[in-house]
């Protein structure tokens, strides 16, 4: 089968063939039609410290995805073949602490598929049952984008949305999709800052009620002013971006939450007194997506009509062209860049 391989310890991604893998016992064989490429792709073909250290190459890279089940392992039950799926990437070892406690997104022997087993950037892929989800009517472009869209979920709807001001500080695609499930899980006002204008729109796009050009304006005085003073009650940082971080703390209200998801590159310097104690203000680091309770919720929000993560999509591909793909989020003007296996 034809696959996106990172064959050696270098930059760079091979398009080649490789042997379609056999389900074994409790797996299922999919055949991928959709899969979306992330930052995290763009780091394991740039070959960055992160990918260094994690990555045994040679490996079949992507780890969202959605697909059709063509052949069933040994002792499978409740699967059948021809059912559209998708898969949460993250295998878990079901007997540790966090495993045991309902906290399996933070368990500590997770292994992720396209960093630490074979991934989806190929014709097939082979998963275990317990990871499977059947897409029930939802079209595998989007269910091929559901662990990212799980990723925004987790985000928003750990904290308390109905009737709350929420501000989203980052509009790439995870930001974008959080706007969109603010609005729809019931926030009064939703405000998004970004420093590029395609992005500001994509959001303006998913229902943000206001949005912030943070290369322009002042963002915290923004907030302040559009939540009557109080700042906002929500916070979700999506950017990583340690100005962005900063502008997190200041824009929250005293008593507010703000949800940690974008990943910094190196140490943020914080002001821990003012910026978080004084204020009484709650963080939730969010990793992953809670299993499976995000998946229920998302399948929920994704069925009833309520939330449609489609026009952040702004890009497809076909399996070989994935460094064209690669180039376009490097831009850093892309929302959602899929790739077309069919
Ligand atoms: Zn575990």
């Amino acid at each position: 089968m034809q696959a996106i391989v990172k064959e050696k310890r270098a930059p760079g991604l091979s398009v080649k063939s490789v042997p379609k893998p056999t389900p074994g016992k409790g797996e299922v064989l999919i055949a991928v039609r959709h899969a979306g490429v992330c930052g995290t792709d763009l780091h394991i073909a740039d070959w960055d410290p992160w990918a260094q250290g994690r990555i045994k190459p040679p490996i079949v890279v992507g780890h969202e995805f959605a697909g059709e089940i063509q052949g069933l392992g040994e002792g499978v039950t409740g699967l059948r073949i021809g059912q559209l799926v998708t898969a949460e990437g993250h295998i878990v070892c079901g007997h540790c602490l966090q495993c045991r406690t309902g906290n399996s997104h933070i368990c500590k022997n997770t292994r992720i598929i396209g960093v630490d087993r074979d991934g989806a950037f190929a014709e097939y892929i082979v998963m275990p049952t317990t990871n499977v989800l059947t897409l029930s009517g939802i079209p595998t472009e989007v269910g091929a984008i559901m662990d990212p869209m799980g990723n925004a979920f987790h985000t928003v709807l750990t904290a308390e949305i109905p009737g709350s001001t929420v501000f989203v500080v980052g509009c790439g695609p995870i930001g974008c999709f959080a706007v969109g499930i603010a609005r729809a899980a019931g926030a009064t006002k939703v405000i998004a800052s970004d420093v590029n204008p395609k992005r500001l729109a994509l959001a303006e796009k998913m229902g943000a009620n206001v949005v912030i050009n943070a290369a322009k304006e002042d963002v915290v005085r923004t907030v302040i002013t559009e939540t009557d003073g109080e700042g906002a009650d929500v916070v979700c940082e999506m950017s990583g971006v340690p100005s962005a971080l900063h502008q997190a703390f200041a824009s929250v209200r005293l008593g507010g939450r703000v949800q940690l998801l974008g990943i910094p590159k190196g140490d943020v310097p914080i002001n821990f007194a003012d910026e978080i104690i004084f204020k009484g203000i709650t963080l939730y680091g969010v990793i992953g997506r809670r299993m499976y309770q995000t998946w229920h919720q998302m399948r929920r929000f994704l069925i009833g009509g309520q939330f449609d993560p489609r026009p952040v999509i702004t890009h497809k591909f076909p399996l070989a062209k994935i460094e064209e793909a690669l180039s376009v989020i490097r831009s850093g003007d892309a929302g959602k860049v899929i790739l077309e296996i069919v």
